[in-house]
């Protein structure tokens, strides 16, 4: 078979265990999953609504325009529609841009660790990648703008960073902005947008109406609890969307989705409790850390990095034993650490107590 050469070494993406899976392992009656940046509050009432009322369209093709969906996030962003573009959850579109853009000879720009699809498809297109080591934590834009150069096809940005939580200035994202030539492809990645509060924060719609080269994601997977339908959008400058919308599946959001998304977001009271819940949670997490002598990053989003200077791997395996799943940092390129999702005040408490165990149990400190 003719595989691309790279093809031949890649690995598929490692899902992270399921709870019944570690409940039926560890013959565990509940098992607590705090892996993969979840919403521990579900989505909207809205939401189960308007699925219910969906069950007779099942033999109809979805909308390949996005059309309800996309009149709903035009009007709730004050964007125009055909600056929108849809995905089967944003690593779909980082999949798309992807396509459409890298090729052997060129490369692409991302910082080191953040989160893995960047990598993943270059590695498929063939591109260089040139990945900069964070900076306690956070983006090294300056090293990053020095990696760019005239075979440069995308900078990928994650903010807040996926593992560490810490986000980008409005300000230290200008000053980058500035620097990148005009024709290298910005992609903003706001996974976790809905949960950030810092004031420096940017406004992702003023910065593309200033920079055309950049475009923003975000995703219905995260705060908004509908990660099971696969809901991602980004939004560009017109001239930016309309160059990459040929690189898309025509049905590349199920209908489903489709009305789920738009009945979610008529639901923003939920989002407000989503996101003020999860600032307790992370207060829990810090004070936890300080009485415990751990570092951790700051965050602004639903997760926390925590560095328990120990074989993560080992901690990952006890905390499953006691009925939390969380991330190994092994796997996330900071060893020495777990990323845990910011779950219920009671989840958290949970996998609290248990990591308090480990560090009793097996520690010596
Ligand atoms: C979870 C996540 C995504 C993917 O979201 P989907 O819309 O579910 O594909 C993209 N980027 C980051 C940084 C994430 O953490």
């Amino acid at each position: 078979m003719k595989w691309k050469e790279q093809m031949l070494s890649l690995k598929a993406y490692q899902p992270g265990r399921t709870t019944d899976d570690v409940k039926k392992e560890y013959g565990l009656k509940k098992v607590v999953k705090l892996a993969s940046n979840e919403n521990p509050f579900g989505s909207s009432e809205k939401v189960k609504e308007c699925i219910r009322a969906y069950a007779d369209s099942f033999a109809i093709y979805p909308d390949g325009y996005t059309g309800s969906l996309r009149t709903v996030i035009s009007e709730f962003l004050q964007l125009d529609e055909k600056q929108l573009i849809f995905g089967n959850g944003s690593d779909e579109i980082i999949l798309m841009i992807s396509r459409a853009m890298l090729e052997p000879g060129k490369n692409t720009v991302m910082a080191a660790p953040t989160f893995p699809q960047y990598r993943h498809n270059a590695i498929v297109e063939g591109a260089e990648i040139r990945e900069i080591e964070l900076l306690e934590g956070a983006h090294d834009l300056d090293k990053m703008a020095n990696a760019i150069d005239e075979n440069t096809a995308i900078v990928w940005l994650c903010s807040p960073n996926n593992p560490t939580g810490i986000h980008i200035t409005d300000s230290e994202l200008r000053a980058f902005l500035d620097r990148v030539p005009q024709d290298v492809f910005v992609v903003l990645d706001e996974a976790y947008y809905e949960y950030v509060t810092a004031e420096d924060y940017f406004d992702a719609r003023e910065i593309i109406k200033q920079y055309k080269n950049v475009i923003v994601l975000r995703t219905f997977s995260k705060i908004y609890g509908l990660a099971a339908f696969r809901i991602g959008y980004g939004f560009a400058d017109e001239s930016l969307i309309a160059q990459l919308d040929p690189v898309r599946e025509p049905f590349n959001v199920n209908s489903l989705g489709q009305q789920a998304a738009a009945a979610a977001i008529s639901d923003q009271s939920f989002i407000e409790m989503c996101s003020s819940e999860n600032k307790a949670g992370l207060e829990q997490f810090y004070a936890f850390c300080k009485e415990e002598n751990l570092d951790y990053y700051p965050s602004e989003a639903n997760f926390i990095l925590i560095d328990f200077k120990c074989d993560s791997n080992e901690l990952f395996e006890y905390l499953m034993s006691k009925g939390y799943i969380v991330r190994s940092g092994a796997a996330l390129g900071v060893p020495g650490t777990v990323r845990v999702t910011i779950g219920s005040k009671e989840q958290n408490e949970g996998v609290m107590k248990a990591m308090k165990s480990f560090l009793t149990e097996t520690v010596k400190r």
